[in-house]
């Protein structure tokens, strides 16, 4: 270890900030919002730093830097960019033994300042001992996006809290599991009155209720889902989950989390949706808090209206958050714009699953002109679709596509028009999970069967990502 992570206590202790450019104006006021009596000396201070001199927050020294400047400083920034005067301020400030950073100028610096997650009083700070700035603030990011924005004031209230807490609470053991207990839940960031849980957790010893949220997972890539699934990912007890969920994903859940699949395969009845309900109500009742996790978005062609419902009777909490839905994801993956002004003024969302819905659909409607149809679970009704909608009017030479595993590494595009579609899908051999688009949007986009992989030219994506199609099939129009 280069350098001895530490946090200071500078509020009210004199620091001094030498350069008014705006690199020293980002270290003034650093400074400044953790308490430093702050003093500034510069010929000249950017627009900024004007403005803190304004609030009478520092003390301007209008001159150039003068090595007697250090004395009585606890630590001093140097930001002037000037190499001599960076060699002269850690000089100085060597011999006087006060701690100098010069910003951006390792060899001269006695400390450094890491990148910081600031969720107040909670900061969390990243340092390559300066060997990696850009890496240290890359890993800032990936915690920035992991740690809920309310987390300051759960930290903050649990200050607050912690001298009623061993008033009540006696022994460490019982405090340790009561924090941990209370972080696991509050630290989510989905607890909307903190306070309210706290009290209620010292006021009976119970364990806090269960709950349960509905997640969308969205179409596979790990990248699409959203924060808040990853925070219900990381937190939840159990994970219910559907076949659709991708491994990759279910990587992403708390470590000691118990996963249970409760797939329904195309065609066979693995778990009907009674008894998935019936778990979901059996796990929340027991104090569980489960994650529901569902491919795309819980709410289309998702049945999660009928989980929230069993919840709901029940009388047990619920949450949804919401997933990139397939439509969407393979959509953009395959670069087809669901509408388009030229092409399509509408999309509709329709699934074509089960002999039942064929008989049921709106044809005249669904056959329409300018118009998109993105459709669900339709891989083994195309001919049944081929034959209403061309049937209805729309023409056999309306562009189509078909998205197969979108968004995943094993994506496959396949590109047609509506007379060729079943014969497409057969010589390809095309599966569930698949998407169709219908429509005259169907036709744009990067991946065509003309341009195999040429379109994108950032090579290092994942092959879905760069286009790439599978080998053409020749089908007779
Ligand atoms: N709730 C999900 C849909 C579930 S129905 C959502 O919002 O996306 C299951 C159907 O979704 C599949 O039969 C298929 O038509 C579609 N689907 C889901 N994931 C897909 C994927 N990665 N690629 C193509 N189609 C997908």
């Amino acid at each position: 270890m280069n350098f001895f992570p530490a946090f200071l206590k500078i509020d009210g202790r004199r620091c001094l900030v030498v350069g008014g450019g705006e690199v020293a104006a980002r270290k003034a006021r650093l400074l400044h919002s953790a308490g430093a009596d702050l003093t500034v000396v510069a010929p000249l201070l950017a627009p900024s730093l004007q403005e803190l001199v304004g609030t009478a927050a520092l003390r301007w020294l209008p001159r150039e830097f003068n090595e007697s400047d250090i004395a009585d400083h606890w630590l001093v920034v140097s930001a002037t960019g000037v190499p001599e005067v960076e060699r002269r301020v850690a000089e100085a400030a060597a011999e006087s033994q006060v701690f100098c950073n010069s910003v951006d100028n390792l060899p001269e610096c006695s400390f450094i300042t890491p990148a910081i997650v600031d969720r107040s009083p909670l900061v969390v700070a990243v340092s390559s001992g300066g060997a990696a700035p850009v890496l240290a603030r890359q890993i800032r990011a990936r915690i920035e996006s992991l740690l809920p924005a309310g987390l300051g004031r759960i930290a903050q209230l649990a200050g607050e809290w912690r001298g009623r807490v061993r008033a009540r609470i006696t022994g460490l053991a019982g405090r340790r599991a009561f924090w941990e207990r209370f972080f696991e839940v509050a630290g989510t960031g989905k607890v909307t009155n903190a306070a309210e849980l706290i009290a209620s957790m010292l006021e009976s010893p119970r364990p806090v209720g269960g709950e349960a949220w509905l997640v969308g997972a969205g179409p596979g890539d790990p990248d699409l889902l959203t924060l808040a699934a990853l925070q219900a990912l990381q937190s939840a007890d159990v994970i219910v989950h559907d076949r659709l969920v991708s491994a990759e994903i279910l990587a992403l859940a708390r470590r000691d989390a118990e996963v249970i699949p409760v797939g329904k395969k195309p065609g066979c009845k693995a778990n009907g949706q009674e008894s998935i309900n019936a778990l979901l109500v059996e796990l929340v009742s027991s104090g569980k808090r489960v994650c529901r996790l569902k491919g795309g978005d819980p709410f289309i062609f998702g049945r999660g209206g009928e989980e929230t419902q069993a919840l709901e009777d029940a009388g047990l909490p619920y949450r949804v958050v919401p997933g990139i839905t397939a439509a969407a994801g393979c959509a953009a993956a395959a670069g087809i714009p669901l509408t388009h002004r030229d092409a399509a003024q509408s999309v509709v969302f329709v699934t074509a699953h089960g002999k039942n819905s064929i008989d049921t659909l709106d044809w005249p409607s669904l056959a329409r002109d300018r118009q998109t149809l993105a459709v669900y679970m339709g891989v083994r009704r195309f001919p049944d679709l081929v034959e209403k909608l061309i049937g209805h009017g729309r023409p056999a030479g309306t562009p189509i596509a078909i998205v197969e595993r979108g968004t995943t590494r094993e994506q496959r595009i396949i590109r047609g028009t509506l007379g060729q579609l079943t014969l497409l899908a057969q010589a390809h051999r095309v599966e569930a999970p698949a998407m169709l688009f219908i429509g005259d949007v169907a036709r744009l986009g990067l991946c065509t069967n003309h341009d195999q992989g040429t379109v994108n030219p950032v090579h290092s994506l994942p092959a879905y990502r760069r286009g790439v199609e599978p080998a053409k099939a020749t089908v007779a129009e």
